[in-house]
């Protein structure tokens, strides 16, 4: 895609990173080449900070950090907020 980018105006846009703040193979090359990146709001998180954290939740809210980066047709009640970056870290999910 890079190399088609000097006849075409390209744009991308999706999740920079997994629930556990690692980036996607997909998100880590086009941040490496990307002319020019764009923030999308991510909204807020329950304190009202910045939701910077893709958060994977059980169906309790229970912040999950462990499993596969990709979940298909998983059983499991999983759903994903955004949390700051404290609040990921301590695994609270609301207030
Ligand atoms: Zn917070």
């Amino acid at each position: 895609m890079a190399d088609m980018s000097d006849d075409l105006e390209i744009f991308c846009y999706g999740l920079k990173t997994d629930f556990l703040g690692q980036f996607f193979p997909g998100s880590a090359a086009l941040l490496r080449l990307a002319e020019d990146i764009q923030e999308v709001s991510g909204g807020l998180c329950w304190c009202g900070k910045k939701a910077t954290m893709n958060t994977r939740v059980d169906g309790k809210g229970r912040v999950l950090k462990q499993g596969a980066q990709v979940l298909i047709d998983n059983q499991e009640e999983i759903r994903y907020i955004g949390l700051c970056y404290q609040h990921w870290r301590e695994g609270k999910s609301h207030g």
